[in-house]
């Protein structure tokens, strides 16, 4: 038997010019609503459990574990806001084609769209053109995902500071299911306080079905 181990897979990808600009405008669009990141991302996840949920109907492998839950935890030393859900997970191939390819309406058209909207509206548009992951990188100079499809083992990490380039590593995840972890900038340090993120949840999520959870620290 072979006692030989081998490191993880990396592999780096290319963010395509276009994906890129659209980055940039998210992040300066709408940086006098920054708090709509954590809507963006609670949105993101209860999608993924509701297509989850969805998906077990047909498919065994799939089923929600007993409690399904969106748990946020927050650790301040480190500067690290963390969003972990029971979702649906990607495979390593949605994973490139989610967040690393074009989102479902064009940059121009979004560009346009940004400049005729009030600023106070804007946080609206993202949600329409699919773009609201990216505004994890107004709070973040780096942002990790770590996903593990319903149905398979395998889990992927991508990990991108948002300048050009994502790394994607096999990575491990006990079950089904996307973590988020967000390295908080230093002026973001307000996104790393529980408080702060039960009122932005108050404010912008209340409509979501899947019970929040928010740890601070060893709590
Ligand atoms: P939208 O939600 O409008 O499609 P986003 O930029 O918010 O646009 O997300 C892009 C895509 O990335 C989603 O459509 C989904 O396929 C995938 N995705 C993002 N977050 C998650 C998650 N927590 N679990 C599973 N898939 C996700
Ligand atoms: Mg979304």
């Amino acid at each position: 038997m072979s006692t030989e181990t081998s490191a993880p897979k990396e592999e780096q990808h290319q963010f395509s010019a276009e994906v890129e600009r659209l980055m940039d405008l998210v992040v300066h669009a709408l940086y006098s609503e920054r708090e709509i990141f954590l809507r963006e991302l609670i949105a993101n996840s209860a999608d993924a459990m509701d297509r989850r949920r969805f998906e077990a109907l047909t498919n065994e492998a799939c089923a929600l574990p007993v409690t399904p839950q969106i748990r946020l935890s927050v650790d301040k030393e480190a500067h690290l806001l963390t969003i972990s859900d029971d979702g649906v997970g990607m495979s390593k191939e949605e994973i490139i084609q989610n967040l690393g390819t074009i989102a479902r309406s064009g940059t121009r058209a979004f560009e346009k769209q940004l400049k005729d909207t009030k600023p106070e509206d804007r946080p609206n548009l993202i949600g329409q053109f699919g773009v609201g992951f990216y505004s994890a990188f107004m709070v973040a100079d780096k942002v990790e995902v770590i996903s593990r499809r319903a149905g398979t083992n395998e889990a992927w990490s991508w990990t991108s500071e948002g300048k050009g380039q994502y790394t994607l590593t096999e990575a491990t995840r006990e079950t089904a299911g996307t973590t988020i972890i967000l390295h908080i900038k230093s002026d973001a340090d307000e996104y790393l306080e529980s408080m702060r993120l039960g009122n932005i949840i108050r404010k912008w999520a209340d409509h979501i079905a899947w019970p929040i959870a928010i740890k601070q620290g060893d709590e």
